[in-house]
């Protein structure tokens, strides 16, 4: 579900027309909708009610420091894959207590850094990290929180490059291997065994894998319980959301999702994982990234050229993959709306950015309303792995990031200055 609706024909984020937005702002532009972010925590949080828990919010997917600090204040925690990472949820005024630091490359330096700060415990996912953890954790005299992440095994039925809970890609330890891992963490001195994690892939759509993989590792992690003490089982994120909403043929029921489709909805989620593990007794943390805010954000852009070659309309706008790289890199799907209605003739066109790549697409072969130079449009859904993933390919600057509460409007990120492109660049003396 989110924010963003048709009022006389114009698109709106809450209160505020993005027309306007585009014309104030310029483009290309982010713009995220406060009450979809917040509605979608809310969600989450009362479905899991039943259970102890934390909802943990996975930085990667928005790290802009107002979608950190609103998240805060709802007193959510957050899941870190870096240093950077974790310095910004401080910055954003997060409580390192609630953070839990995951990823497979953790350096000593990250490792001391987030020892340091407190956090609430370290996802590890080998056993040279364990190990290295235990060194940095003995040098600073101090007992380093851990959890171990377990690779269930567990297709996700999700894109390759976003599964993570099989043992053909890098993450986590097999299932297998678990409990002699443990038992020879128990033995590290530096170390408090604090939990057990997994995360088995993103924009999974259905609730069965998430059942599957909880289903079997329930009783393992019964068992690390009543061997070692733990505290918390984290079942991560990878929670989908419905990125073709409908919204472009205005059925009223659009956020129903298309027809005859169970959607992944949290009290889906929450309504058949919560039996299985309230038993358990233990804290259970969620990681969601995309379900937080991927329906928060969209990307708006403008009609630089319409243009013909062979049979095929490409439609140019001033967004490229840079700025939005998920249909490129992972053939996804976004909605793409006229910001303004005008109920005229349709074509079938492929929107492209100006990049010098033929990777810079939205779109391929999508039929849409015509649209002319000077038109604005929305790629929807494009508040989880969007701004995050820009570059400044083709040196172009970062787009600007606008945050909505109503009526009311805040730029978050200024756009880059051109001159910010070179700023940490210097010539060669021999060259000067
Ligand atoms: C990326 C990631 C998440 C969040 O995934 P979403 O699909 O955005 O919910 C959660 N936990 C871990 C360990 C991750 O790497």
């Amino acid at each position: 579900m989110h924010y963003f609706r048709y009022i006389n024909d114009k698109l709106c984020c809450e209160g505020v027309s993005v027309y306007s937005l585009a014309r104030r702002f310029g483009t290309p532009l982010y713009v995220y909708s406060q009450a979809t972010l917040v509605t979608h925590y809310q969600k989450l949080q009362s479905a899991l009610a039943p259970v102890e828990h934390l909802i943990c919010f996975s930085v990667k997917a928005n790290s802009n420091l107002s979608v950190l600090r609103l998240l805060a204040s709802l007193g959510s925690g957050f899941d870190v894959v870096s240093g950077g990472e974790l310095q910004r949820v401080l910055a954003a005024g997060g409580e390192p207590s609630k953070c839990v630091f995951a990823g497979v490359g953790k350096t000593e330096a990250e490792i001391e850094f987030a020892l340091k700060r407190g956090i609430y415990c370290f996802n590890v996912e080998s056993e040279p990290e364990l190990e290295r953890i235990n060194r940095v954790a003995a040098r600073l005299r101090k007992t380093a929180p851990v959890a171990v992440r377990v690779n269930p095994n567990v297709a996700a039925a999700t894109h390759a490059k976003i599964t993570t809970g099989t043992y053909t890609t890098k993450f986590g330890i097999p299932f297998e291997e678990i409990e002699s891992v443990y038992a020879r963490a128990a033995k590290l001195k530096h170390v408090r065994l604090r939990g057990v994690q997994m995360h088995i892939g993103s924009q999974i759509t259905t609730v069965e894998p998430f059942e599957e993989a909880v289903r079997k590792t329930v009783p393992l992690v019964q068992s690390l319980k009543e061997k070692y003490g733990i505290e918390f089982f984290s079942v991560g994120g990878g929670m989908g959301i419905v990125y073709e909403s409908a919204l472009a043929s205005g059925s009223p029921r659009w956020w129903e999702g298309p027809a005859g489709k169970d959607l992944l909805t949290p009290t889906r989620y929450a309504s058949r994982l919560v039996p299985l593990l309230k038993p358990l007794g233990l804290r259970i943390i969620v990681e969601p990234g995309r379900l937080v805010v991927g329906n928060a954000g969209i990307l708006v852009t403008r009609v630089e050229y319409v243009k013909r070659i062979g049979s095929k309309n490409f439609v140019i706008v001033d967004a490229g993959m840079n700025d939005l790289i998920r249909p490129t890199l992972y053939d996804a799907y976004h909605e793409i709306l006229p910001v303004v209605r005008k109920r005229n003739a349709t074509f079938c066109a492929d929107v492209v950015g100006p990049i010098c790549e033929s990777g810079d697409f939205f779109c391929k072969d999508r039929v849409l309303p015509k649209v002319e130079q000077g038109d604005y449009l929305a790629i929807m859904s494009a508040g989880a792995y969007g701004f995050v993933m820009a570059s400044n390919y083709n040196s172009r600057p970062l787009p600007a990031e606008l945050l909505v509460n109503g009526n009311r409007v805040a730029v978050v990120r200024e756009r880059q200055r051109v001159s910010a492109l070179w700023e940490d660049e210097k010539l060669a003396p021999w060259l000067k």
